[in-house]
């Protein structure tokens, strides 16, 4: 039986062992990297039926010295989990609202939004109202060209605390888009108390939207309900111009995807960006 345990020790070890060390390594890259400045912000542009430039996303990327480039996925969980999203969200909206202000001094990017996308953590923390209205301040940003973006999961928990802070910023001017509609369980009493200004339909169900009757009655509801409830509505990861006429006839008027422009960096922001050719 001892001999057995030994056995079952040595098999699970190393592999655990394997997993908490690469987890404490990427923390420990994670705080150097917000130190040693690593972090750089992509843009991607939203497009209106004319396929006009309206805005941007902010999407955060990591120029890791060894591993290279890396997206969200590879580094927001742990992020989350350690708290150092709180300094790296902060960093994100500083960044960003430093380069919404920069636009507003050239008459082509004069009118670009820009939205941000705001974790579960930042939206807790006390000071999140204070610290949004403080990098407003400072980068002379306008509010009323900030859109922060929340996802659904995060507005169950404490309401009240959610509308107290959203109304704060709205006051101010701020917007607020509700990322990854359609993808969860959602509770539209909640939804109808929040002061949002934009549903966005996720990229999984623009994906099948042509192929999948189900995907096509979901963006075809959240549409309906963004316009009961005077909300505007954006479709992401928009591929291919059927997707784009697809949702025009559904009555989604707002476009962000790799038909119109990839992710990029501040540099090549607008380059990527092409005016889709009508047939
Ligand atoms: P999201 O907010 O849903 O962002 C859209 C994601 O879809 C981005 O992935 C974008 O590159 C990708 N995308 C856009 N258009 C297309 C398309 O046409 N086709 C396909 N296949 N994909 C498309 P990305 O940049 O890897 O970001 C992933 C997620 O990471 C984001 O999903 C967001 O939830 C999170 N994230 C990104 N930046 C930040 C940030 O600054 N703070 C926080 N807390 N989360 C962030
Ligand atoms: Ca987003
Ligand atoms: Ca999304
Ligand atoms: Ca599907």
């Amino acid at each position: 039986a001892k001999a057995a345990g030994r056995n079952t020790l040595r098999f699970f070890d190393p592999e655990m062992q394997a997993v908490v060390n690469a987890r404490a390594m990427l923390e420990a890259d994670l705080r150097m990297g917000l130190m040693r400045n690593q972090f750089l912000l992509y843009y991607q542009p939203h497009v209106d039926e004319e396929g006009r430039m309206t805005g941007a996303e902010a999407l955060l990327r990591w120029q890791h010295p060894r591993r290279g480039l890396l997206t969200p996925a590879d580094f927001i969980p742990l992020a989350e989990d350690t708290g150092l999203i709180l300094p790296l969200g902060q960093w994100v909206l500083k960044t960003a609202c430093a380069q919404l202000a920069a636009w507003s001094t050239q008459p082509k990017t004069a009118n670009l939004t820009l939205a941000v996308n705001i974790s579960p953590r930042q939206l807790r923390h006390p000071d999140f109202v204070i610290q949004v209205l403080a990098v407003l301040n400072q980068t002379g940003a306008d509010p009323h060209k900030l859109k922060l973006e929340l996802t659904e999961s995060m507005l169950m928990d404490n309401v009240e605390d959610l509308i107290v802070k959203m109304t704060a910023l709205k006051a101010e001017g701020v917007g607020f888009a509700l990322d990854d509609f359609g993808t969860n369980y959602s509770s539209l009493t909640y939804l109808k108390r929040l002061p949002l200004d934009q549903l966005k339909i996720d990229r999984s169900i623009v994906r099948d939207i042509l192929t999948d009757t189900g995907d096509a009655t979901i963006a075809r509801t959240i549409v309906t309900l963004a316009q009961s409830m005077g909300l505007n509505v954006i479709a992401e990861g928009v591929e291919t111009r059927e997707q784009r006429e697809f949702l025009a006839q559904m009555s989604c008027h707002a476009f962000q995807g790799y038909f119109f422009g990839r992710p990029a960096p501040k540099e090549e922001f607008g380059l990527t960006h092409q005016t889709p050719k009508e047939p």
